[in-house]
């Protein structure tokens, strides 16, 4: 185990819950409620949030006035967000696990007697009806759900990613897509260029738009397309960079003045760093700074285009099945 699960373990002991080690949450009910405790961001293990689902008798939702005053009173709470059926409590971050096992159970105690005078009931936290619900992650979010639910949930996802599998790829249109957003690319380190920057905006730039132009209109961007799409943010901006230094030779080393056409002065980019009226190190410093840049913006693009589509397909549920007590 390693040292945030021994604490999520250590954690949930002393709580009261249980610890899916697998999905790296804990789970289990605190005075009939069920809980889900995760950290919202990984690099943040011990500022947590807690989730469970429960609505009012009487269907009121809860005034922004209550809600205040609850986190007001509450020291380690941030925040409370109803959201239908489901309470979203945000934790402070804490230093060690002692303080985060205070915090956790202090506000596992606030809660539950809060929702209580309330007159909040637990339910199922899509369609809201009392009864037996279990835990689950579903893409990124976190979920009580009843039985129907969760089949109905099931099939919803299958279907979209059924729907999603059949959609064709359009190998043209994610090409033409690919060039037109790697063309605003071009213009724009052209544009910043001239300006007296190589920004990192225009790579990132070319990155983003080339490959949500293959997206648009190829369909969908799939490992081809990002390939695809990668030869083409390589080639333009190689290409923008090409012309950026056409542009210097035509206006400002006197290529226009001595006759020569904008196209030519384009061709002899090359023949003008061989003869040193462009310093070759200086060419390929501001190539390989526009590399770096496009690399920049289109890292984190794929990355988070490839977690989207594992996240979308994904229902887990978390341990095993959490019985309800019937205390409530
Ligand atoms: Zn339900």
């Amino acid at each position: 185990m390693s040292k945030r699960s021994d604490n999520y373990a250590a954690l949930a002991a002393a709580v009261g819950l249980r610890y899916d080690e697998a999905n790296n949450v804990l789970y289990g009910q605190k005075d009939g409620y069920d809980i889900i405790i995760y950290a919202e961001n990984a690099s943040y293990p011990n500022m947590l949030t807690i989730h469970t689902s429960a609505k009012s008798t009487d269907g009121a939702i809860l005034n922004k006035d209550t809600i205040k005053t609850f986190v007001k009173e509450n020291k380690p709470i941030t925040r409370l967000v109803q959201k239908n059926n489901n309470i979203i409590i945000y934790l402070k971050n804490q230093t060690n696990l002692e303080k985060l096992e205070q915090a956790v159970a202090d506000s596992l105690s606030a809660m539950s007697a809060f929702l209580r005078n309330n007159a909040f009931v637990p339910c199922c936290g899509y369609c809201g009806q009392t009864g037996q619900v279990s835990a689950y992650i579903v893409g990124s979010g976190c979920w009580h759900l009843c039985a129907d639910c969760e089949a109905q949930m099931r099939s919803n996802i299958s279907m979209a990613a059924q729907q999603h599998a059949q959609k064709k790829e359009n190998l043209v249109g994610g090409i033409v897509g690919a060039l037109l957003g790697s063309l605003i690319g071009a213009a724009c380190i052209l544009l910043l260029s001239q300006l007296g920057y190589i920004a990192a905006l225009s790579g990132v730039l070319m990155a983003v738009a080339a490959l949500k132009g293959y997206e648009i209109l190829g369909g969908k961007l799939t490992k081809k397309g990002i390939v695809i799409t990668s030869i083409i943010m390589l080639f333009m901006t190689y290409f923008g960079d090409r012309l950026d230094w056409a542009i210097i030779l035509y206006r400002d080393a006197g290529g226009a003045e001595v006759g020569y056409t904008f196209f030519e002065c384009y061709r002899m980019v090359f023949t003008a760093i061989s003869e040193g009226i462009i310093d070759l190190s200086s060419y390929l410093t501001n190539l390989m700074m526009l590399y770096v840049f496009v690399l920049i913006g289109a890292i984190p693009t794929i990355v988070s285009k490839v977690k989207e589509k594992k996240a979308a397909g994904n229902m887990v549920k978390i341990g095993g099945y959490g019985m309800r007590d019937g205390e409530l």
